[in-house]
Parts: structure tokens; C-alpha cells; sequence
């Protein structure tokens, strides 16, 4: 068997034997061994020095991405951070509504016919000063054409008039998640699964509800590839039979650049159905595809006022936000899954769904005791110390969502937290002291993948206005490098196999421009990724 040896001017291994060497030997795809350059003669290997300038990490692990970036794309952006898309253009940086609309009309005008629905994605009216998005703003652009506008978030949607008609919505709907003005009329803004879903069949398929194909996790695999990611989760699949067609037809090219996780989103299931389902996806597992985890979703967002929040509930005064499930019903859900051995990984975004959570895996616990189930909450934004440790006493896992603190930060402290909750927001180092293994995420679409810039927010927690928002929660750039490495691959329970560089694992690195532990920690965002390596085939 052929041994390749990379040469580095620096190697940093997440492995406690060897923390730094210069030089990985690599043979049928996995590490055959590490340390300096007598290792070529020692493994009898070719040496391949063109990265000997370079720094090799373990490849990036996104530990709460959605592969729907690869499809999101087919349709405009309209977020208020400009973005960098699958073809290398900028694209979005909207400052008000008006502009989105200007947008939205140019974007209208190069469809095929009157008839096809306009559908966007990435818009977020709390940058807006308090002015949101009505149906009479987007029938401006067209009356009879289906207008969907999917929020950043994934969990708001604003729509025209005919979307609404379409869904049957109308004033005398008695139905959660559809705002009202003042007068009870319908404002065109549909919160949470149930009557976005409804509006997504209607227009079909709108940005993250959409149907996978093979070609979108083409796109998804190459936007994670440049960011240096070697495996990236899937966090809401559907596991419909036609995703899962494209997922495994995709992941087995040779040319594929990505490990895929897969989380079967519970919510298309019955228990009984669910159950099976999960078991029989795990069948289809290869080297690139790692189906077992099922996603639940608690809450909604916090920015969209969705997310469920404890005393004092939003700063701003507007109303507790939506339970996704039901509590009595998600106890039964969450029961059921860990009684039959399933990992879950369940979003919470405000500090009551995660509290609330935490017990109920807790009381599932003492009903069906089970080691090392890692069960995982992700999000998790504004979990207290006390929710940590109970977490830490149920060997709970977190994916707290770093990058929030940039795009939202600011919000969190003027609109939803206020000046002092937001200091805890995605309190990494509350976690860790807490003793709950940690991992940090972009969640994209909702914000880019990009793990250094993921890092960066963690150990800088600086908004846009160069504030830092909890000083205290800061976490060092060696605890952010495992928290997108190792951290994840142990959410995930894979970490025997990815997340460090150690002898039997896949070989696959992230080969960066500099040393992210030695670069100033402001800096960390704009380190260049030079190049991937996945089994020890460079991409
Ligand atoms: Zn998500």
C-alpha cells in the first residue's frame, strides 16, 4: 500500500500524545502515524511537501450546518449582511424594506412567467428599526404572482396576498403563527412549521423547505469545501425518499469533497414510523454518509420573537414565543427516541425550551438509564449556568451558535435580552465550566459556513459596532478550535473517527495560511484556507 507523508511548517493534532509536529503519514485514506521528518523513512513513504509552508489542523467539523445552502441559492438572497454565494459573488446587503422590494421587483421581472412563484430567502426585518414586512408590501410587486420570503432565521416567512388566499388564511383563521395588526387583520407574516409549511406546498417549495437534490448537495459539499470542512452535518433532513436518493447518490462520487451527517428531522413522523425510519437510513451509512441522529425542534428563534424565554420574556415587552411541540408531547417524543437508543439533537433557542428540555431528558433518564447517549441541545442560546449543569449531570452535550453574537448580538442587547441578558448569549464559557462538551456553529444557511469566522466570534464575541458582548464568555482560540473539530465529532458521536489527527482515523485536515493558536485573535477570521484534504485526497 502506498504512504504518503505531507510535510507542514506546523501540524496541530488535537491529540494529546503529539499536540505539534511538522509531518502525517497517510495510507488507505487514514493516519498511519505522526511526527517529524524521520517518519518518511520509518513508514517507507513518498513525501509530499506541498504544504510544507503551510499549517495542517484537523478538518473543520460543522456540527449544526443544513446542506439546503446548496439549494437556498437558486433563489434571490435578501439578507441585510451582504454574502459571498456558491458562484464567488457578493450578493444581498439590504438596508430597509424598500430596498428589498426594489430587489425583489428586478428579481421578478427575469422569471419565465407571471405564474411562477417568486420565492427569497435570508430577510430580517429587526435590523429595520421596528418596521416589518406586510403582504401590501409585496403585493407592490405583483397581485397575482406567489411571493414567499423565507426570514434568515428558517422559521418566519412573510407572503403576499394571493400566497395567503392560496392557504386559505384569512381574518377569521383560528390558527397559531399568523401576526395580526392591531385591527386582527393578517400582516402577510407566518411564524413556525405549521403555517409556513402549508405556505411553501402552496408556492411550491420555498428556500429551506425545499426538496433536496443531488445537485444541491453538489453545491453544499463545494461551499463547505472552501471553508475547510471535511464533515458537515445536515441538520433538519427530511429523510423522504427523494433526499435520500440524492444524498447517497451524490456522497458516493468519487469527487464528493465532504463527509455527511445527516439528522432525520422527526417532525415528518409518526413515533412508530420515525423510529424505523432512522433505522433503516443507518443502513445506508458509508465512509462519507453517517445517518443515526433524529432533530427535534423545541422552539423557534429568538430575533423572530418565537423562541420560548423564562422571566422576564422579551426585553421589548412582545409576548412568549411558539413551542414548536407541544411540552407533553415533546416529553413523549424525546421518551420514545431514548428509550429505543437514538441520539437526538434538539434545537432550543430561549432559556426556558432548553430548561424545559433538559429535564425532560433528565426524567427520561431516571426512567430508561442509558450511557453515554450524548443527547445534544443545539442553539441553546440563553442557557444559564444552573441549565448547563443540569445538562453537565445528564452527560448532555451543547452546539451553542457563536456567529449569533456578531449578526444579532446588537439586536439581543437593544430588542430581544436587553443590556444584560445578552451577555450570556451563547455562553461558551459558562459551558465548559459547567463541564458540558461543547461545539459552536453557523447554522447555515442562517449564517455562512465558515468555522474560523465561527471561531473568531467565540473568542472575540465582538458585533458589528466593535462592542464586546460578555467579556467573561470568551473562550480561548485553542478552546474554539476544538470546539469546531473534536467538540462536534463528539456530538456526533464520531469522534473515533474525525475531529483530531490520530493514528486509524480518516485522514482529512483543513490546510490553512497560518496557525490559528498564534495568529492575533482578531485575525483568526481572515486566515486563508489553502486547501483541503479528505482520506488523504487533496481537494
Ligand atoms: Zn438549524
Amino acid at each position: 500500500m502506498p504512504t504518503t507523508v505531507f510535510a507542514a511548517s506546523e501540524i496541530i493534532t488535537l491529540n494529546t500524545s503529539l499536540p505539534r509536529c511538522t509531518h502525517v503519514a497517510v495510507r488507505d485514506g487514514r493516519i498511519l502515524g505522526y511526527g517529524g521528518p524521520e517518519i518518511v523513512a520509518e513508514f517507507g513513504a513518498t513525501l509530499d511537501d506541498r504544504f510544507a509552508t503551510k499549517v495542517i489542523i484537523p478538518g473543520f467539523v460543522e456540527g449544526h450546518g443544513h446542506a439546503a445552502d446548496g439549494i437556498v441559492w437558486r433563489n434571490p438572497y435578501v439578507g441585510f449582511y451582504p454574502r459571498i454565494g456558491p458562484d464567488g459573488q457578493k450578493a444581498g446587503g439590504f438596508k430597509s424594506i424598500s430596498e428589498v422590494v426594489a430587489h425583489l421587483k428586478a428579481a421578478a421581472e427575469n422569471l419565465p412567467d407571471p405564474t411562477t412563484p417568486l420565492t427569497a430567502w435570508g430577510f430580517d426585518p429587526i435590523y429595520f428599526d421596528g418596521r416589518r414586512m406586510t403582504a401590501a408590501d409585496l403585493d407592490a410587486i405583483s397581485t397575482t404572482r406567489l411571493i414567499v420570503i423565507g426570514h434568515a432565521s428558517g422559521h418566519i416567512m412573510n407572503v403576499n396576498t394571493p400566497v395567503l388566499a392560496a392557504c386559505g388564511f384569512s381574518r377569521d383563521s383560528n390558527l397559531d403563527g399568523l401576526l395580526r395588526d392591531t385591527q386582527g387583520n393578517l400582516t402577510g407574516e407566518l411564524l413556525g412549521p405549521a403555517v409556513m409549511g402549508r405556505a411553501a406546498r402552496a408556492s411550491g417549495g420555498a428556500a429551506l423547505m425545499r426538496e433536496m437534490d443531488a445537485a444541491a448537495y453538489r453545491t453544499y459539499g463545494e461551499m463547505a469545501r472552501r471553508v475547510g470542512v471535511t464533515t458537515s452535518t445536515d441538520l433538519a433532513n427530511t429523510g423522504s425518499p427523494a433526499t435520500v436518493e440524492a444524498l447517497v447518490a451524490a456522497t458516493a462520487e468519487p469527487n464528493f469533497p465532504l463527509r455527511i451527517v445527516p439528522a432525520m428531522q422527526q417532525r415528518a413522523f409518526s413515533l412508530p414510523d420515525g423510529i424505523a425510519r432512522i433505522t433503516e437510513l443507518k443502513r445506508l451509512n458509508t465512509d462519507r454518509l453517517h445517518f443515526g441522529i433524529v432533530k427535534i425542534t423545541a422552539d423557534g428563534s429568538i430575533q423572530g420573537f418565537t423562541g420560548r424565554l423564562r422571566w422576564p420574556g422579551y426585553h421589548n415587552g412582545a409576548p412568549n414565543g411558539l413551542w414548536y411541540v407541544a411540552p407533553a408531547e415533546l416529553e413523549s417524543i424525546v421518551a420514545a427516541y431514548h428509550e429505543a437508543g437514538i441520539q437526538l439533537h434538539i434545537h432550543t433557542n430561549g432559556d426556558e425550551a432548553s430548561e424545559v428540555t433538559t429535564e425532560m431528558i433528565g426524567r427520561a433518564l431516571a426512567k430508561h438509564p442509558r450511557q453515554d447517549h450524548r443527547h445534544t441541545l443545539q442553539h441553546c442560546q440563553m442557557a444559564d449556568a444552573a441549565t448547563f449543569r443540569r445538562m453537565a449531570s445528564f452527560g448532555m452535550c451543547v452546539n451553542l451558535f457563536a456567529n449569533h453574537i456578531y449578526y444579532w448580538g446588537e439586536q439581543h442587547r437593544a430588542i430581544t435580552m436587553g443590556p444584560t441578558r445578552a451577555l450570556r448569549l451563547d455562553a461558551c464559557a459558562t459551558a465548559l465550566e459547567a463541564g458540558v462538551p461543547l461545539a459552536i456553529h453557523s447554522d447555515t444557511p442562517v449564517t455562512p459556513v465558515d468555522p474560523l469566522f465561527t471561531m473568531w466570534c467565540a473568542v472575540n464575541r465582538l458585533t458589528p459596532t466593535g462592542r464586546v458582548l460578555g467579556e467573561g464568555e470568551r473562550i480561548s482560540p485553542a478552546q474554539a478550535l476544538r470546539a469546531v473539530t473534536l467538540g462536534p465529532a463528539y456530538t456526533l458521536k464520531l469522534d473515533h473517527l474525525i475531529g483530531s489527527i490520530d493514528v486509524g482515523k480518516f485522514a482529512d485536515f483543513a490546510v490553512l495560511d497560518s496557525n490559528p493558536l498564534a495568529v492575533a485573535p482578531e485575525a483568526i477570521k481572515d486566515i486563508g484556507v489553502h486547501a483541503t484534504v479528505l482520506g488523504g485526497r487533496v481537494f
